[in-house]
């Protein structure tokens, strides 16, 4: 299994940082939206940074990628449909991300919908999928539609249930506590729900989760669940004909759960 420390940065951001499982002592960072607590957590690991992958194209994960490339030396890995801050290894569907000199290999996919060139790394049991999945929860709409989000999604279902999934944003919380209201009757939503309340007053954190558990607990996978789609209708206060059009309810509804 990898070995992955979360980075803390903004209000409620992870930075992963992928130790190399080559013995070489150093690591691949995702999502870098700020340099400082990377070169930070570098320094306290005793590590040099090898690559920087990054999954889209929002400032809160790619602030800190140009100065860290120039810093270091080290090549950017980005989605080819999104504009970039620097030069990057352009990744589309089904591309390779080799990182041989760190014994690394990560497959990329395309996940559109929180943008529309969102791209996910899958490798050695672990999914990094920036703002597309998060635990209990879903990134918002910003680009593309809830058909191409519920795609992203099911493609992202498909994977390996002990898949070890980190996610990009401390968003659990509030996450379970809309799940909980969707599905009052979940139990799994409802213990999950303790454990988390529980770990996030010791400011613990709760990633990574896998996708097993994502399936039990994340409303928007289970778009096809009974409960799920009825919660979605008597909210919609309408029949729903389809998974895309309740998962569109529900993530409108999200949005606007306080
Ligand atoms: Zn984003």
């Amino acid at each position: 299994m990898l070995e992955v420390s979360p980075v803390r940065a903004f209000s409620d951001n992870y930075l992963w940082l992928i130790r190399a499982p080559n013995g070489a002592r150093r690591a691949v960072v995702v999502d870098p939206g700020d340099a400082d607590p990377i070169e930070a957590a570098l320094a306290q690991h005793g590590l040099t940074l090898g690559a920087i992958l990054v999954t889209h194209h929002h400032p809160d994960h790619v602030g800190g990628v140009r100065a860290l490339a120039a810093r270091h030396g080290v090549e950017v890995y980005g989605p080819s449909r999104e504009r970039m801050p620097c030069e990057v290894r352009p990744l589309d569907d089904g591309d390779i991300a080799s990182l041989a000199d760190l014994g690394l290999e990560f497959r990329v996919m395309a996940v559109p919908g929180h943008t529309l060139g969102h791209v996910a790394y899958y490798g050695h049991g672990a999914l990094f999928c920036g703002d597309t999945l998060f635990s209990a929860g879903c990134g918002r709409l910003f680009e593309g539609t809830p058909g191409q989000m519920l795609g992203s999604l099911d493609r992202i279902a498909a994977l390996p249930d002990d898949t070890q999934v980190y996610c990009a944003h401390e968003y659990t919380l509030s996450n379970l506590r809309f799940a909980a209201t969707v599905e009052p009757g979940n139990a799994d939503v409802l213990a999950t729900l303790e454990a988390v309340r529980e770990l996030r007053a010791r400011d613990g954190i709760t990633l990574p989760t896998t996708l097993g558990r994502e399936r039990r607990i994340n409303p928007f996978l289970r778009c096809r669940e009974p409960a799920v789609r009825a919660a979605a209708e008597a909210r919609a206060g309408t029949a729903l004909p389809g998974p895309v059009d309740v998962f569109a309810v529900i993530r409108t509804w999200k949005d606007g759960f306080r």
